[in-house]
């Protein structure tokens, strides 16, 4: 059984990973600082508590475990906040990894699995976003994940390291089982956001932006669930192990939703009204981002399996019976 290392196994992608590993018959071993994941999150697996960016505790975990492959899913996400606080990011996301992948080469551990991000693409220049789309971002969070693809890239070229960079559009929804689910804390998220203000456990809603260039008026996302994207990095990683190259995919379900769609799909599926407020953009938001999944299709014989209105439910299924 291979030991795979997932960093930040206890957040929401990362949990929802490490259990299909599992079940793929790999040996998910979870470093996490808890700082946003949840212990019941990585609650049947070995678990390591500790911060990627801490050298002592980094190499205590790589000496204790043989590790065919680490993925690293530990990073700040919020794309206002990395407007406001670009230091924690560009630390985090970018400085912390680098890190991490001196740390690898020593070990010799030379293959890696990235959560990269659609945001690494900036303003579309086409309806749907392939790999190939120009690189641009237009935030900081994109900034600091677009600067990791580049050092793998060079560290692929220079030191023989395998990667594959998986650039999530809008993962959403949550795990069938109701072991396992989104809880960050604040929540930012549209989807999750929505769901507690369906629940009463937030007072209103608001929509960021209704000036956009789009159909509405209001932000246009690709929302993928989070189990359709846990099991991109399952066959990412068989891929990496078995025919080692480095690889990207754009992970989306190629479908594009408005802001204003999925407030009134959140109200059907949950059968909840609530009060929707405008207000300005918030700082950092392209009006569009729709993947194009193409190559995830061919290459990994990946399909994303849940719509829209799938999605909301397995989150409305969690915010009700939520465990943390
Ligand atoms: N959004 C919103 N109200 C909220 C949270 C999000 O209007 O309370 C919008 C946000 O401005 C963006 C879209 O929903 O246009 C998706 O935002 P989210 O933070 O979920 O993901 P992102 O696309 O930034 O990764």
């Amino acid at each position: 059984m291979e030991n795979i290392l997932v960093i930040g196994g206890a957040g929401y992608i990362g949990s929802h990973t490490a259990r299909q590993l599992a079940a793929a018959g790999y040996r998910p071993v979870i470093l996490d600082n808890l700082s946003k994941g949840h212990r019941q999150a990585a609650a049947g697996f070995d678990f390591e508590l500790g911060d990627f960016t801490d050298k002592a505790c980094l190499e205590r975990v790589l000496q204790k475990y043989n590790f065919a492959a680490v993925m690293h899913f530990a990073a700040c996400t919020e794309v206002d906040r990395s407007v406001k606080d670009p230091a924690v990011f560009y630390q985090n996301n970018t400085a912390g990894v680098l890190a991490l992948l001196n740390a690898l080469t020593a070990h010799t551990i030379k293959r890696f699995v990235f959560s990269s991000s659609a945001a690494i693409f900036g303003e579309p220049k086409t309806d749907l976003i392939n790999e190939n789309h120009p690189k641009s971002p237009i935030n900081p969070y994109g900034h600091s994940k677009l600067m990791v693809e580049q050092m793998l890239s060079d560290f692929d070229t220079a030191y023989g390291l395998k990667y594959a960079a998986l650039r999530y559009f809008n993962a959403s929804g949550s795990d069938e089982s109701g072991e396992i689910g989104e809880s960050h804390s604040p929540e930012t998220h549209l989807i999750a956001r929505l769901i507690q203000t369906a629940a009463g456990k937030q007072k209103g809603f608001t929509i960021f932006g209704t000036d956009y260039p789009t159909s509405d008026g209001t932000c246009i996302r690709d929302f993928v669930h989070v189990n359709d994207l846990a099991r991109a990095h399952v066959l990412a990683l068989g891929k990496l192990l078995n025919e080692p190259a480095s690889l990207c995919f754009n992970l989306g379900s190629g479908t594009g939703h408005s802001v204003a769609e999925v407030v009134e799909t959140v109200k059907k599926v949950t059968g909840r009204n609530f009060d929707v407020q405008t207000a300005p953009r918030r700082a950092g938001d392209p009006a569009r981002l729709v993947a194009d999944n193409t190559k995830a299709r061919k290459v990994l014989g990946w399909q994303p399996t849940y719509d829209l209105t799938r999605i909301i439910q397995t989150a409305w299924q969690w915010e009700t019976h939520r465990k943390y």
